[in-house]
């Protein structure tokens, strides 16, 4: 028995880890669906995402595209199994003779699907292709639906890997700034606020010095490493750049932001490393918080670091926000 194909909430986790749900058509996806129509000859092909409640296309030629609710999906059967699922005769077949893509549009009546598996092994999704004549699909054929399906899921992972940076596992800047972009436009369409916290390891430049840049590297993993835990699945936290990193923190005030910071930078000062000697690092944060006048991300960042950087002239290991007022330290 496969476990992970039992292991519904490790399936939804490595769905959740590409972030791909709701994002816009795009052309790499777009181009294995219209291959696959072509290769097979079959008039549909779609990338099936299946989430919790729903099925949900990130790519779809010959129908239109959107999402069904799970139970009216075929591919809700394909990912319970390694193998690929064939219907050559969806009318023949009672477990979807009557969902509505069968007896309504598109008229579906024949199906081959191959499960969109994950390195670590969960089926998130499927490829398929579909028509809506009865078919047989040859195995040379499946054989290719294969090889596409493999490829949806590495472009997947490139995507994945491109947005978390490898030594600490944080969103890259890159992908950090595009988090605080979504914040940005979520702040101007409702006016719900977020945090954005800037972080800089201490005297990081001593500790490579004295223990070396391996010792270094672990350092900043192990910082990262237990930070992210003490934040909400919402937060997002990315390394803007060698010691120094950025947590947002969606749908928070200023004093809700400045309480977290707190609260990570005393995470900090309690870790302990060893290498030839123990020794322990701190860290000073700077938090800003979305405000009418701060919505671009380079304001906002400017204005995160600026309370970084009073932190720092204030003696380092501490908080500092900035407010329309004068800002107030933490000590
Ligand atoms: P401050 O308290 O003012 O922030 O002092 P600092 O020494 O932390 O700051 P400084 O900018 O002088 O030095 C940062 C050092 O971080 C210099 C750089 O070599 C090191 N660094 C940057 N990225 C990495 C990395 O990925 N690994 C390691 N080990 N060191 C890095
Ligand atoms: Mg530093
Ligand atoms: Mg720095």
């Amino acid at each position: 028995m496969d476990a992970k194909l039992q292991d519904e909430p490790g399936r939804i986790a490595a769905l959740r880890r590409y972030e791909v749900l709701d994002t816009p058509r795009e052309a790499p996806f777009e181009r294995i669906t219209k291959l696959v129509r072509a290769v097979l000859n079959v008039p549909i092909s779609t990338i099936s995402l299946i989430a919790e409640e729903r099925q949900w296309f990130k790519s779809c030629v010959g129908m239109p595209g959107g999402e069904t609710t799970r139970d009216e999906s075929i591919c809700t059967h394909t990912i319970q199994s390694r193998e690929p699922l064939l219907v050559p005769d969806t009318l023949q077949d009672e477990r979807f003779r009557d969902l509505p893509a069968v007896q309504g549009k598109p008229f579906l009546r024949s199906y081959a699907g191959v499960p969109l598996r994950t390195p670590d092994g969960y089926n998130i999704g499927s490829l398929c292709a579909l028509d809506t004549q009865p078919r047989s699909f040859e195995p040379s054929q499946i054989e290719v639906l294969k090889n596409f399906a493999g490829l949806v899921v590495e472009e997947l992972e490139l995507r994945r890997i491109a947005q978390v940076d490898s030594l600490t596992e944080a969103v890259t800047r890159r992908g950090f700034l595009l988090e605080i972009e979504k914040a940005i436009s979520t702040f101007r369409r409702s006016g719900r606020s977020a945090a954005l916290i800037v972080l800089d390891v201490d005297h990081f430049k001593q500790v490579n010095d004295t223990h070396g840049h391996g010792v270094g590297d672990c350092v900043l993993r192990e910082v990262c490493a237990a930070l992210m835990p003490m934040l909400r699945r919402e937060d997002v936290m990315g390394r803007l750049g060698g010691e120094e990193f950025g947590v947002l923190l969606n749908t928070t005030n200023l004093d809700e932001g400045q309480a977290t910071a707190e609260r990570l930078r005393a995470a900090v000062e309690k870790l302990r490393f060893s290498a030839t000697v123990p020794f322990q690092v701190t860290a000073s944060f700077g938090v800003a918080c979305l405000e009418p006048g701060c919505d671009e991300p380079e304001v906002w960042l400017a204005r995160a670091d600026e309370a970084l950087y009073a932190a720092k002239r204030g003696g380092r290991n501490r908080t500092c926000v900035m407010q329309s007022r004068p800002q107030a330290v933490l000590a």
